[in-house]
C-alpha cells in the first residue's frame, strides 16, 4: 500500500515536472517565434512572377534617391530600385522598371502591365481600398516651391493663388487640410469625402498636370504660382532662383502598393518588414541621405 502510494507520488511528480518543462518549452517556442517572421508562401500569383522571370515594378524617374533614371545609361537607381531588385533577388527572377507617374501608376497596376508600384506612392485610407500597401518604408512630408520673386514665403502667401499639382495625387488636398489648420483660409465648404482640386476655389485654386516637369515650367512660365508635392519629389525642381515656403506637413508614408488580396501583397510586406528588422530600410535611407 505504501509502496503503490510513493509510487503514485512519484508518478504525478514526474509528470509536473515534465509538464513544466513542457511549457517551459512552449513559451521559449512563442517568444522564438514572434521574433521570426511568417513563412513566405508562394501562391498561384506569385507562382507566375516566377514562372514569367521576371517581376515587373512600376518606378518613378525623377526623384532622386527613390526612384531616378539615368538619362545617358537609362539605368535606374534609389532605394525603391533597391527594394525591387531585392524583391526579385527574393523570387529568383530578373526585374522590369515601368516608368509611372501618379496618374498613371494604379492603372498600370490594375490592367495587370506591372506586379507592383514602388513609386512615392503614399498610403491612404482611400487608396487601401482598391490596391493593397506594404507597411511604410519611408516616410515624407508635402511642401510647396515658388519663385523668389513672388515673394511667396508661407502659407499665408499663397490664398487667392493658383497652385500647380500632379492629377492622381494627395498634393492638393494635403494643402487645403494644411491652409485650413493655419487659419488662413475658413475651410467652411470643405469636404474631404468629395474634395475635388479641380472644382475648389475657396482661397486657392488648382491645375492638375500628367507629370511634374510640366508643373515645372508652368512656375517658370507664370501659369501656376506655386508648386506643391512631396519634399522627396520637389528637390530636382528647386532650382536656382527658387524656394521652398516655410511649411512642411501632410506625413506621406510610402508603401509598396500590390493588387488587393493577393498572396503577392503577403509575400512582399513580410519582406519589407525583414528590411525595416534588419537595417537594410536604414542602410538605404543612410546610403542615399534621405533623412
Ligand atoms: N506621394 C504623393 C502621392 O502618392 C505625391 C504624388 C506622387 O507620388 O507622385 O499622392
Amino acid at each position: 500500500m505504501k509502496m503503490r502510494k510513493l509510487l503514485a507520488l512519484g508518478l504525478s511528480l514526474a509528470m509536473a515536472v515534465s509538464l513544466c518543462g513542457t511549457m517551459a518549452f512552449a513559451e521559449e517556442e512563442t517568444e522564438a517565434e514572434s521574433e521570426t517572421e511568417a513563412a513566405l508562401v508562394i501562391t498561384d500569383d506569385i507562382q507566375e512572377i516566377i514562372d514569367r522571370g521576371i517581376l515587373r515594378v512600376g518606378v518613378k524617374n525623377a526623384v532622386e534617391g527613390f526612384g531616378y533614371q539615368d538619362t545617358l545609361t537609362g539605368e535606374y537607381s534609389g532605394m525603391e530600385i533597391d527594394i525591387a531588385n531585392l524583391i526579385a533577388e527574393e523570387l529568383g527572377v530578373d526585374v522590369e522598371f515601368t516608368t509611372v507617374t501618379a496618374a498613371t501608376r494604379t492603372e498600370l497596376l490594375d490592367s495587370g502591365d506591372i506586379d507592383c508600384v514602388i513609386a512615392t506612392f503614399t498610403i491612404t485610407d482611400e487608396r487601401k481600398e482598391s490596391w493593397d500597401f506594404s507597411t511604410p518604408y519611408y516616410t515624407d512630408h508635402v511642401t510647396v516651391l515658388v519663385k523668389d520673386s513672388s515673394e511667396i514665403t508661407d502659407l499665408e502667401g499663397l490664398v487667392d493663388k493658383t497652385v500647380g499639382v500632379s492629377s492622381g495625387s494627395t498634393s492638393a488636398r494635403s494643402l487645403v487640410e494644411a491652409m485650413i489648420d493655419a487659419g488662413v483660409i475658413s475651410g467652411d465648404d470643405y469636404d474631404s469625402e468629395t474634395f475635388d482640386p479641380a472644382l475648389w476655389t475657396e482661397g486657392v485654386s488648382f491645375r492638375q498636370y500628367d507629370d511634374y516637369p510640366a508643373i515645372s515650367t508652368a512656375l517658370e512660365s507664370d501659369e501656376v504660382d506655386a508648386f506643391c508635392v512631396d519634399k522627396s519629389i520637389l528637390a530636382i525642381y528647386k532650382t536656382e532662383g527658387r524656394s521652398y515656403i516655410d511649411a512642411e506637413f501632410a506625413p506621406q508614408e510610402y508603401g509598396v502598393a500590390t493588387t488587393k488580396d493577393s498572396g503577392f501583397s503577403t509575400y512582399v510586406d513580410t519582406l519589407i518588414n525583414r528590411w525595416l528588422n534588419d537595417g537594410t530600410i536604414e542602410g538605404f535611407i543612410e546610403e542615399y541621405a534621405l533623412d
